[in-house]
This record gives structure tokens, sequence and C-alpha cells, in this order.
């Protein structure tokens, strides 16, 4: 699964724009759109105002100038910028199909003068994050509105996963984005550079039970009031190991009391560990809690 929403990216519009995917098991794709206006913030109010107001929203509008980054809806659904061809609902192939509105003109290729920044970096991990590659797999761009209806090929479309220009989707007639450049494209959001900060990785914390602690538990908890304890952090890390085992019901609040459940419990496990008659009393001793840590992750003090 990959990314839904940029965390990077400003909500536009409602959040919700189209429906489930027609094909998902289709390789997931990107396509560049230019919304054939001006830049700047008033553009990306207007304009992305305007989408909304046609219900032609993609998922994503862009301003190659300042870097900014807005979002209508989630990725693994589909956008509305696209014309159907026929009855492939263009909108909906692929696993991802996921629609950018560059706030740009096809006549003048944004990537000649753009300034793309984190966000942009934002928007391709997102879309390589649904395993889209960096390649244009219908190959050339249109450079002028006459020459795109030779860049759109159905078989391709429907079959390869990667980015296209909207001059490369059969059943459409736009020649956007321009002649962009796919090198500048892609080297705009060097792959490392666009992989999230991996969390730190945390020691585990090694979890320590007192043996005379759960011991004097065993002894007192059955006799008090019902869930009442002696050593609840003690006991808790034992219920959830017997829990882990599955002697004691997944149902089973681990509340750290002692009490019958929890000594039943706990004489199985003795059993499994091969003891039997009195040695099998639902106390804990050394050796049996012991081996219980070793397989459920905590060490005994005893
Ligand atoms: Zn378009």
């Amino acid at each position: 699964m990959g990314e839904i929403w940029i965390k990077e990216a400003e909500k536009l519009g409602d959040g919700s724009i189209g429906g489930a995917m027609d094909s998902p098991s289709a390789p997931g794709r990107a396509v560049w759109h230019t919304t054939e206006s001006g830049h700047g913030d008033a553009s990306f109010k207007n304009v992305g105002q305007y989408l909304i107001s046609i219900g032609a929203e993609p998922h994503i509008l862009y301003d190659p100038t300042t870097d900014r980054l807005g979002q209508y809806g989630p990725l693994n659904q589909s956008a509305r910028a696209l014309r159907n061809d026929g009855i492939t609902r263009t909108n909906r192939t692929g696993k991802v199909c996921v629609q950018i509105e560059v706030l740009a003109r096809a006549g003048k290729p944004f990537t000649g003068y753009w300034k793309p920044g984190p966000n942009f970096r934002a928007l391709m991990r997102a879309i390589r994050s649904w395993g889209v590659p960096d390649v244009f797999p219908a190959g050339a761009l249109a450079s002028k509105y006459a020459d795109s209806a030779a860049k759109r090929n159905r078989t391709t479309w429907a079959t390869k996963g990667g980015h296209y220009g909207h001059c490369n989707i059969p059943g459409n007639d736009h020649w956007d984005p321009g002649n962009i450049s796919k090198t500048t494209l892609f080297a705009a959001a060097p792959k490392g550079s666009t992989t999230p900060a991996p969390s730190k990785p945390t020691t585990p914390t090694v979890k320590t039970v007192d043996l005379s602690n759960v011991i004097a538990a065993a002894r007192r908890d059955p006799g008090l009031k019902q869930g009442g304890t002696t050593h609840p952090a003690d006991v808790r890390i034992v219920e959830a190991a017997l829990k882990a085992e599955g002697l004691l019901s997944a149902s089973y609040a681990a509340d750290g009391a002692y009490g019958s459940t929890t000594i039943t419990a706990y004489k199985a496990w003795q059993r499994k560990c091969g003891y039997s008659g009195s040695a099998a009393d639902g106390i804990p001793g050394k050796s049996s809690l012991e081996k219980l840590g070793a397989k459920r992750g905590f060490k005994v003090k005893a």
C-alpha cells in the first residue's frame, strides 16, 4: 500500500473526488497536466476552485514556481481530469492513476523555469510509493497540439505503468503538459531524497519479572476480592506471555491480578514444561518462569 494522502500537501475541496479504480491489477501510473493558466497564489486559489466547479479535479495541484502542493482526493481512488476513451474510464485505469495539474501552460514547458522543492520531492515520493516507475512508457510528449494524436496508444495505456502526459491518453485530445523535460522532472526528486527518513530503531526494553513478586501474588491474589492485586506490574507481564502462549484466552484482560484463571493458565504452562502433580500447581518456579520469559521476551529476577 502506497501513500494515500501526502502529508506535505494542503487539502483542497472536500477530500472526495472519485471512486474505486476499475483495473486495480494494472500497474500504477501518473498523468501530468497543465492548467493553461498563470501561477502564483492567486492562480492556485482561483484555478483550484475552478477545477472543483467544473468537476474536473485532478488529485494534485502544483505550482512549479512556489513549490506549493495541494491535494483534492485520495491517491488510491480516481480523479476527474481525463475524458473516457469510449467505455474505458481512463481516470480509473491502473492500481493508481495519480493526476497532477501543474499551474503552467503547455506552450511553455514548466521544467524550463520551475523551482521544485521539498513538496515536489514529496509528490514524487508518493507516486513512487505505488510502484510507479520513473519512465514515460508512451514515449514522447507532444510539443504542439497538432502532433498529439500520434502520442496515444491504447495498449500502452492499458498495460504499462509509469508517467504519462495528458497528450498520451487515448480518447483525449489535449496536448498538455507540453514538451517538459522528463530528465529534469525525475532529477528534481532524486530517488534517495524522497525516501522518508526511517523511524529510529528503538532498542526494545527487556522487561524484568521479579520471581518473588510473582510468587507472592500467586499465593495472595486468589484470596483477594475479584481483581485484587499484589504485584500487578510483574503479573501483567506473565499474563501477557500466557496469552501469547494461548493458555489465557485472548479476551482475558491482563489485569495484573494473579487470580484463579491465571493459576489455571500457569498450571497448563508448567505441564507444558514437563511438570506434573504438585509441581504443576500454578505457582511459578524459577525454571518454568525463565522458560516462559525466554520464549516471550522477559527476564526473570530471582
Ligand atoms: Zn490535461
